[in-house]
């Protein structure tokens, strides 16, 4: 029974609290029963019937609200039990019940001490069935007691301020469908106005790309670990994971999702890149501008479409601009050394926007009258490969003799093969040959020469006949003679008693025509003197004719002199020696004195002994350091010799632990030395070879090498002092070209200066060809070079002669004038050579006087035969030197430009532009092909003038250099 006097109040409160309309739930909790929001009869059962009770009562805004209430304070053993309908769990394991109640404090209540209660407790009981009418009170389970935190009093209700407490408990592990709740009273006096059950969720969420459904939290404080599943058009990049914490809130995310190709990531989601636009990858974050050459027209384009004519490589990143095959190569270069050739040449001035250059040699065989041509077939050799080269050079072997082969060298790069165009090829035509290994055998009379010939070493085919030119060695060469004959020697009658001649062999073999061999110079008799030459087993015997007494005398001074080597000297033939001399030792033949090559000799130290004085090594006083050269260092010191006076020599010295080739090269500088005898040639004092180190005396130059000199000095000589270094360093070289001696080497930095400023040519090194000098660069026979003192043609075919050395003479001269500045100055070796060949001269130096660069420029002509000769430059400069003011007038270097090089000037008309390339008669065919502004000539490529006519390799050359300019400048057209 209820005593609602007690707690009249009870029924009518609730001012404060409903909230039906207002309530809003954290998003994170569920909501399994919420009894306020309740629209019919809540369906809980009450027992005993006396016990709790439901009560409708209106809240302020009139809307009824269900409570229940049990106030039966005044009896003792109260058990009022009240029991919520089912509430399924929703697949929660943990559920949380929050209830909202009022409780009558007992103390305000008299008399009712011994009955009146302040908690009631609350049960649940877990099942499968949602309609049990009945539960037995010992199968709840109890969640709690529950108390009051504020419970009121009669005062608290008259004043209309109500005490409502809030009460949250939880019960985790369900696992069954729902369960009831159940209250138990005991005696309070208690008004239930709410009872809310929710389970708590981790809400959808976004992270990473990936989505994460609502997920209902784990029991007790279990995580519950969630795959999430990527957004539209994103694709797991790494499994996207996160766990749900018991509490409802994400925790740990890992993976994630990434924007499939063609969609970039903005605030949670995917969208396309943009027309113009792509993105390749997934790691991309966002869409990018296309490459250059490259376009995109869709919405979500992955990657970029190529222009027409440019293409992407299977390994080129979707980022790289698109390319297109490479140009043809350009300017080759070929050495054809009999059934040999290497093959140079320069990159494809366009390389197509790629550095992946490869070449593809391809080889026919041509036959010069038909003009037809076939494959090459096997049994050639390339090196290093014939395809796939790396290098701008091949060396091809193993070729027929006497044939004419024509080798496209073709461009390539990582697209070549994607582009449907013919690959770009520059075409070579070799003609091979085989050199007429000629032994020579001679024999003088007064007016006749006999030589002996045995046909080309390598070669098996059979010699049909020898050819022979010869011609007087002062007439031009244009005055020759030439005979034939089938036997293996000729006479050749008839010449002028004392008189040098030229003479020059080739054989005709059944493969066809050889080569001229090397120059032979020999010098008919003024007496009969029969001298027998072999150069390969040279026997000298001089035979006087006028008395055999003669040749006696010879034999025994030959003996005497070259000890067992006077009558059998072995010569190894250079083949790029111009001049080979058979005289030996120290025989001379009659005629003017000529420099003999060590290498003749078959025992180098003989050449020593012959050439070098041995000096004791008492009488050298080594003092200091004063350079290093290729085989140890460079001393200066003094030399005392018995009977002489004192003099400061310079002591290049052979390091320890030199091998015999070394010691061989080291020694051969000072047989060829000494040699020389001349003021502006460095003069040999002596060797020490007899005991260690071995060591070259030479005189010393105190101002050292002139290159050197001229930076220190710079600016600080008088065009007359200039002049003196430059006449002595031409006289010196005069001299050597008399002695045709062939320098090779010839710069700055092998000029040694003395006190008085003196110039000398030194470096007469023996390993030179040019290994020791730091300017030679490697070149296509092999051989080193110094490319930017080398004439064309030595560079090219290794054409060494006096002529050669004239211009390296002419760059010296520039040097000189220059003080020391180096030659072209940073400019690659490669571009040298392709200057130089353009036409491209060394313009003259700061203040250097115009008749000095124009005789550079001489000493610089393309044709050899056209350089002044050294005699001729010694004149010339003593004229200066005697006639001053022919000096005056000054080269302006500023101004000066190579006159095979025309004036810049803008052109805006297709004729214009023709006209300046003096290609004005290639008007008709650019127009009638269509082409007749300058816009349209900008992407000419050689086939393309192929195909309009323009089939002259040199003119496309020329009409394709300056359409890449204007691409290059990306301006108006420059002529
Ligand atoms: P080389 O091995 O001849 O190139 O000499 C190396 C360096 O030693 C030269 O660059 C000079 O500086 C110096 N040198 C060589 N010979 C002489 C010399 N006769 N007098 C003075 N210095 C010399």
């Amino acid at each position: 029974m209820s005593f609602w006097w007690i707690c009249p109040a009870l029924v009518t409160l609730c001012t404060l609290f409903n909230t039906q309309a207002l309530r809003i739930y954290p998003p994170n909790e569920v909501t399994l029963l919420d009894s306020m929001s309740a629209l019919g009869d809540l369906g809980w059962v009450a027992y005993p019937l006396e016990g709790w009770e439901e009560i409708s009562v209106m809240d302020e805004r009139n809307t009824p609200m269900r409570t229940y209430q049990v106030c039966n304070v005044l009896e003792v053993n109260q058990n009022n039990w009240l029991r919520t309908s089912f509430i399924p769990r929703g697949g929660a394991q943990r559920i949380y019940i929050e209830i909202k109640f009022t409780l009558r404090d007992c103390n305000s209540l008299p008399g009712l001490s011994g009955t009146c209660k302040e908690t009631f407790n609350m049960y649940y009981y877990e099942s499968n069935n949602t309609n049990l009418w009945f539960i037995k009170e010992n199968y709840y389970h109890k969640i709690d007691t529950i108390a009051a935190d504020e419970s009121f009093t009669q005062v608290d209700v008259g004043d209309r301020v109500m005490k409502l407490n809030t009460e949250v408990r939880d019960i985790s592990n369900l696992s069954k469908k729902g369960f009831y709740l159940a209250f138990q009273d005991v005696g309070a006096c208690i008004a239930l106005v709410s009872v809310r059950v929710f389970y708590k969720k981790c809400s959808m969420t976004i992270r990473n790309l990936a989505q994460f459904p609502d997920t209902v939290t784990g029991g007790d404080s279990a995580l519950v670990e969630v795959k999430g599943s990527c957004v539209n058009n994103s694709v797991e990049f790494e499994i996207p994971k996160m766990y749900c914490s018991a509490d409802g809130g994400w925790l740990v995310p890992i993976g994630r999702c990434a924007c499939k190709p063609g969609y970039e990531e903005k605030k949670d989601s995917c969208h396309s890149c943009r027309p113009g636009y792509y993105k390749a990858l997934l790691t991309d974050t966002y869409c990018a501008k296309c490459p250059p050459h490259s376009f995109s027209i869709q919405n979500s384009s992955a990657e970029c479409t190529c222009e027409k004519g440019f293409h992407r490589a299977e390994s080129d990143p979707k980022s790289m601009p698109c390319t297109k095959p490479p140009s043809a190569p350009d300017n080759p270069i070929t050495t054809v050394n009999e059934t040999s050739v290497i093959m140079d040449w320069s990159p494809p001035k366009d390389r197509g926007g790629r550095s992946d250059i490869m070449y593809n040699i391809h080889c026919r065989r041509c036959q010069s009258e038909t003009q037809k041509c076939s494959a090459c077939g096997s049994g050639i050799h390339y090196i290093p490969r014939q395809f796939g080269l790396s290098q701008p050079r091949v060396l091809v072997t193993d070729l027929l003799p006497y044939t004419n082969y024509t080798f496209d060298i073709e461009a390539l790069n990582g697209v070549s093969d994607l582009s449907t165009y013919p690959k770009q090829f520059i075409s070579v035509n070799v003609t091979t040959s085989q050199v007429v290994n000629v032994i020579l055998k001679e024999r003088r009379s007064k007016d006749s020469v006999t030589l002996a010939f045995q046909g080309p070493e390598k070669s098996n085919d059979i010699v049909v006949e020898y050819e022979v030119i010869y011609y007087e060695k002062n007439q031009k060469e244009q005055n020759y003679t030439v005979l034939k004959t089938r036997s293996n020697f000729m006479t050749v009658e008839g010449l002028k008693p004392g008189t040098t001649y030229v003479f020059r062999v080739r054989a005709h073999t059944v493969g066809g025509q050889g080569i001229y061999g090397g120059e032979i110079e020999l010098e008919t008799s003024t007496e009969d003197i029969i001298a027998i030459v072999d150069p390969n087993q040279i026997t000298i015997l001089a035979i006087s004719v006028a008395g055999g007494i003669v040749l006696l005398i010879f034999l025994v001074t030959c003996f005497f002199v070259s000890g067992r080597h006077c009558g059998y000297i072995k010569a190894k033939q250079d083949p790029d020696e111009d001049k080979m001399h058979f005289q030996h030792g120290r025989v001379k033949l009659p005629g003017s004195r000529t420099y003999i090559h060590p290498h003749t000799y078959e025992d180098p130290n003989q050449a020593v002994r012959d050439f070098a004085k041995e000096i004791d090594a008492s009488s050298i006083r080594i003092e200091r350091v004063i350079g290093a050269g290729e085989f140890g260092e460079v001393c200066s010191g003094r030399l005392k010799l018995p009977s002489k006076r004192e003099i400061y020599v310079a002591i290049k010295s052979l390091k320890a632990g030199y091998t015999e080739k070394q010691r061989r090269d080291f020694l051969g500088e000072a047989s060829i030395m000494g040699q020389f005898d001349h003021p502006n040639i460095i003069r040999l004092e002596g060797v020490v070879t007899k005991c260690k180190p071995v060591m070259i005396i030479t005189e010393f130059m105190e101002n050292g090498s002139l290159d050197s000199f001229l930076k220190k000095h710079d600016g600080q000589f008088t065009v007359i002092q200039l002049l003196g270094m430059l006449r002595g360093i031409a006289s010196g070289m005069k001299y050597l070209s008399d002695m045709n001696y062939v320098h090779r080497d010839l710069a700055a930095r092998n000029i040694l200066v003395n006190s008085n400023l003196v110039c000398k040519v030194s470096d007469f090194g023996l390993s030179r060809v040019l290994e020791d000098d730091p300017e030679a660069a490697y070149t296509t026979r092999g051989g080193k070079i110094p490319i930017r003192w080398t004439a064309p043609e030595a560079i090219a075919y290794r054409k060494f002669t006096s002529a050669s050395d004239v211009w390296s003479y002419g760059i010296v001269m520039w040097e000189i004038n220059s003080y020391g500045e180096r030659p072209y100055w940073e400019m690659s070796n490669q571009d040298v050579i392709k200057a130089i060949d353009e036409g491209y001269r060394l313009p003259p130096p700061m203040d250097c006087p115009v008749v000095l660069h124009q005789l550079m420029l001489d000493c610089w002509q393309k044709c050899r035969s056209d350089r002044p000769k050294f005699g001729q430059i010694v004149n010339i400069l003593d004229k200066f030197i005697r006639a001053p003011s022919s000096l005056i007038e000054l080269a302006n270097s500023s101004e000066w430009q190579d006159p095979s090089i025309p004036d810049s000037y803008p052109v805006t008309t297709l004729e214009q532009w023709l006209e300046a390339l003096k290609m004005s008669h290639y008007l008709e065919h650019f127009t009638m092909a269509g082409y007749v502004t300058l816009d349209s000539v900008m992407y000419l490529n050689s086939s393309e003038l192929g195909r309009i006519g323009i089939t002259i390799t040199g003119h496309q050359k020329k009409i394709l250099s300056s359409v890449q300019n204007v691409q290059a400048l990306g301006t108006q057209l420059q002529i």
